[in-house]
């Protein structure tokens, strides 16, 4: 019997700790899905949970790793198929547990995710929120610097690059020059090795009211010829996913009250929307096309492949002009020969500096994108078109029945002799009468059979 067990148990494979200024992540890797109990919580407060099925190889391990998250780890193989995972947090710390199931990059984890107390957080927030206004009353432009991945997620990986490590340098570059222009504040939306999601990239923009955005990325194609720089705004299908999310959230918070409107309350929340969304969208393509002209030039080894539009995540604000820059190819050789080397990286950063900069400090035109709003409107059509061929369906099903025959169901009679001897289908019975593929009859059912 020990030997089933066995070969059924899971076996934690590796223990991760990952940390930001506002949170810690402890990531523990099992070689197959775990069982694992709610979190208890023992009389000195220290908590635990419990993974069934599972060995812990070391036996017994502790953990001191006394930051602001988390005090002490303790992983203790407590029965010969039971390990129990103890961690004491500082008062006031969020502690929360997910289970992550693998995917194509990452096996089966399990994910303690700790937060710093609400009241520092909520400290945190106000003062950084009434420096921005004194900033903003200065007319000092900001600018958030996202350095993508990080953490658990490390990127793309080729030819001696790390992406999460690359961007960050690259952030960093660009935050320097920034830093010594007076007239900007930049901000990066991570200053370290860990991950965060990609809203809260967005959120931290948004938060700071910034006046533009840029995601900071290293591209990677199997096809190794493949490379050059690519600057990416937002298109018109990511969009029109982020606005019909916007308005089922407004649908939402309607539903709760409010006065009826001969239009309805989501058609002009919509109307509002797209508008903004458009608007910002036209921007973005100015800032793309700034940063994408100084970038060209930078290294005239390091080609351009112009701007491009894609609906990445990261870029669907309304809030502010959002870009994403892929500084090349890590899979092609000459490109991760040129993004390696430090004089390359400085004019790389500097190029993306003086695009903004170009940007932020010239005149922005007004407009909305025309081919959003083309889009918005087929897809519109598309609907409408859809729920018209639906009413006409059901007309005529309704039109069918009123001339339908009845038919009561006998002992011993099936749908397909009932089919045959009033000469129609199965097909049509179980059309006009709302039957599902698997619908049984019984005796007694009445049923409506197509008239001729
Ligand atoms: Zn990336």
């Amino acid at each position: 019997m020990p030997a089933l067990f066995a070969s059924e148990s899971g076996r934690i494979t590796d223990i991760r700790f990952w940390q930001s200024p506002e949170e810690a992540q402890i990531v523990v890797d099992i070689s197959t899905a775990p069982r694992v109990s709610s979190v208890s919580r023992l009389k000195d407060g220290t908590l635990f949970f419990d993974v069934e099925q599972c060995v812990f190889r070391p036996g017994k391990q502790r953990y001191p790793l006394n930051n602001p998250f988390i005090e002490i780890l303790t992983v203790q193989q407590k029965t010969s198929s039971m390990v129990r995972v103890f961690f004491r947090v500082p008062e006031g710390v969020e502690a929360r547990t997910y289970v992550l199931p693998k995917n194509d990059r990452k096996g089966d984890r399990i994910v303690i995710f700790l937060r710093e107390p609400q009241a520092t957080q909520q400290q945190k927030r106000t003062a950084t929120l009434s420096e921005i206004r004194k900033l903003k009353a200065e007319n000092i432009k900001i600018v958030v610097l996202d350095p993508g991945h990080g953490g658990e997620d490390p990127g793309t990986q080729n030819n001696g690059i790390v992406e999460k490590n690359y961007v960050l340098n690259m952030g960093t570059l660009v935050k320097a020059y920034f830093d010594r222009d007076p007239r900007f504040k930049a901000i990066l939306t991570r200053s370290g090795d860990y991950i965060i999601p990609l809203e809260r990239r967005r959120e931290i923009a948004e938060q700071l009211g910034a006046d533009a955005f840029v995601s900071l990325h290293a591209n990677y194609n199997r096809k190794k010829a493949i490379r050059g720089i690519e600057v990416y705004y937002e298109s018109p299908k990511g969009a029109v996913g982020e606005a019909e999310r916007l308005v089922a959230e407004m649908e939402n918070m309607v539903d709760f009250g409010g006065a009826p409107s001969a239009i309805p309350a989501t058609e002009l929340v919509k109307k509002d929307i797209v508008e903004k969304q458009a608007n910002i969208m036209f921007k973005s393509r100015q800032l793309a096309e700034k940063v994408e002209s100084r970038l060209a030039g930078a290294v005239t080894t390091l080609p351009s492949r112009g701007t491009k539009r894609a609906g990445f995540k990261v870029l669907h604000s309304m809030a502010m002009p959002s870009i994403l820059v892929e500084f090349g190819y890590t899979s092609n050789l000459a490109d991760a020969g040129i993004l390696k080397n430090y004089t390359c990286r400085t004019r790389l950063a500097q190029a993306v500096y003086l695009g903004l900069r170009d940007f932020l400090l010239g005149n922005i035109e007004e407009g909305l994108d025309t081919s959003y709003l083309s889009y918005i409107q087929a897809a519109d059509e598309r609907k409408k078109s859809l729920a018209r061929a639906h009413e006409a369906r059901k007309k005529k099903l309704e039109a069918e029945k009123k001339k339908a025959k009845k038919h009561l169901v006998k002992n011993g009679e099936t749908l397909s002799g009932i089919a045959s001897k009033y000469k129609t289908t199965v097909t049509r019975i179980k059309q006009l009468n709302g039957y599902s593929k698997k619908h049984v009859i019984k005796i007694g059912d009445t049923i409506l059979i197509p008239a001729k």
